[in-house]
């Protein structure tokens, strides 16, 4: 079942076309990596699918339900997460407290956001830490872990809105490449586990590390210049020649280089 299908979105900014009307699906229990060169575009399609700016032109229908115009905020509460390449947490609160905010605005209790949320939901909020094996620590400082760990919280912030698509940004972004693995095989396992779900996850993720995507993507996105130039499995994107023209120029490999942007 299709969870996003964007059709035909198109970007400007000034005279610059960001985007020439891209289309694509996404389907629940799946994991779409979208890649390309710097200035490709991935970016804008990110800011574009979770309200952060609004196409010029194009539809992105989210269970058969238009987005567009919808804040981030609603988006959220509509159950599109969104993970950043620089991780957001308040890092003066515990993990525990980090999560359990991200369950207030889940549940639209909007008051109090700038008190501690102590209380609520406390143990709901450990739950989700178990799922990404951070619930010892609980309550530490967030300020007190270490980076890998503040990526793993917020993946637990963004599971705890109970999302049907996660959209994570350069997920990986300095770590090194043990840590790389952990989290997406975590995601991975993540999304494996909900796909029998009524609720299944969908994971649509930007990264620049090509051993990540041909390691954990079930289908890839080839964008470059504001254009899909290419999709569909690890393999057919591999060998796909104009792929591999635009990222390397076409006389090597692009399995394991960690290109782009
Ligand atoms: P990517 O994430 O693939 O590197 P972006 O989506 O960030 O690419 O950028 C695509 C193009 O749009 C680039 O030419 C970039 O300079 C331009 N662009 C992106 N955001 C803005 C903005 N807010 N204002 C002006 N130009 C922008
Ligand atoms: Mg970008």
């Amino acid at each position: 079942m299709s969870v996003l299908v964007v059709n035909n979105l198109q970007k400007s900014f000034g005279g610059n076309q960001a985007l020439k009307g891209i289309s694509f699906e996404l389907h629940s229990g799946e994991m779409l990596a979208l890649i390309g060169p710097n200035g490709a575009g991935k970016s804008t399609t990110f800011n574009m699918l979770n309200g952060q700016i609004r196409p010029d032109h194009g539809t992105i229908d989210f269970k058969g339900e238009s987005l567009l115009g919808l804040s981030p905020r609603q988006t959220w509460q509509k159950g599109v997460s969104r993970t950043f390449q620089i991780a957001q947490t308040f890092s003066s609160m515990t993990l525990a407290e980090n999560v359990q905010m991200a369950l207030l605005s889940a549940h639209h209790q909007l008051y109090a956001m700038w008190q501690r949320a102590t209380h609520f939901k406390r143990d709901e909020a450990i739950e989700f830490l178990r799922l990404v094996g951070l619930h010892k620590d609980a309550d530490k400082a967030c300020a007190a872990l270490a980076y890998a760990d503040v990526k793993r919280l917020e993946l637990a912030i963004a599971l705890a809105n109970e999302p049907l698509l996660l959209l994570m940004d350069e997920p990986t972004a300095g770590m090194a490449p043990q840590e790389r693995n952990d989290l997406m095989a975590l995601t991975r396992e993540l999304v494996r586990n909900r796909q029998s779900l009524a609720n299944g996850l969908a994971v649509l993720f930007t990264e620049h590390s090509m051993d990540v995507v041909f390691g954990y993507a079930d289908r890839v996105l080839v964008l470059a210049g504001g254009e899909l130039i290419a999709q569909g499995s690890p393999q057919d994107v591999q060998d796909n020649t104009l792929v591999q023209k635009v990222y390397l120029g076409g006389d090597q490999p692009l399995f394991g280089l960690g290109h782009g942007a």
